[in-house]
């Protein structure tokens, strides 16, 4: 590669932060599908929530009219032993009870009415989950499908970058790859430094009017604040 000295950094520092663009582009994907992943198991818990729900309001509903049921029967035997009341005073007593218990029905029979219409309100909420449950699972599938078909792509991308990147490497001084390594191990992209008007953009500190210099001329050297790999700023970028 015939690349100009004082472009090697520059040029490295291209090359890694379009790398860790490629490598983040590829790990959101998986990211987001999880995040996919959760919306469709939250709605399936709702729903199943909201049948479970269902169960319970039909139970409820279904042992009130058992109940009416049975209390209808005793109002029919209290009503029979009315006819046969041997005293004025049993037969109060009877009709006391039965006008008791038809108010006890009359409730239970609200209850009934609003268990059902209950029941009926669930059973609509259950379609409303049941279709959002299924729109969430398209959406999954959907995604799952592009970021796979997206992956060979970016992979390849990354390789290139990968393979540049090694190459504008055999530029750098020997002496310099050890702590080299090390920074981009720690910091990949912001290994290094440009300095813009005199100041390191990693730590904002000022450099010497020498080392500036020296940076300007194409110099290697390493940021005595914060360590980073120097160099200068491209004044016709940006
Ligand atoms: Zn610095």
């Amino acid at each position: 590669m015939s690349l100009p000295t004082d472009r090697v950094l520059p040029e490295l520092h291209r090359l890694l932060t379009a790398m860790e663009q490629c490598q983040e582009e590829i790990d959101r994907g998986p990211r987001q599908l999880r995040a996919r992943g959760q919306t469709t198991a939250a709605r399936q818990q709702a729903l199943d929530d909201r049948k479970q729900a269902l169960k319970q309001l039909r139970l409820l509903s279904d042992q009130k009219s058992l109940q009416l049921k049975s209390n209808e029967t005793k109002l029919g035997d209290l009503r029979g032993k009315l006819n046969q009341a041997s005293s004025n005073r049993e037969f109060d007593a009877i009709k006391v009870q039965i006008e008791a218990d038809q108010v006890a029905n009359s409730v239970l029979e609200d209850e009934i009415l609003e268990a059902l219409e209950k029941v009926d309100l669930a059973q609509v909420d259950i379609r409303r989950l049941e279709e959002e449950l299924a729109a969430a699972k398209v959406e999954e599938e959907r995604y799952g499908k592009q970021i796979a078909a997206a992956l060979p792509e970016l992979e390849q991308r990354l390789a290139g970058l990968q393979t540049d990147l090694a190459e504008v490497e055999t530029r750098l001084p020997p002496e310099v790859v050890p702590a080299y390594r090390r920074l981009v191990q720690a910091h990949g992209a912001g290994a290094l430094a440009a300095v813009d008007n005199a100041t390191c953009t990693s730590c904002y500190v000022r450099l010497t009017p020498q080392n500036a210099v020296s940076i300007l001329q194409g110099q290697m050297m390493f940021c005595r604040t914060c360590g980073r790999l120097l160099f200068a700023a491209d004044e016709t970028a940006g």
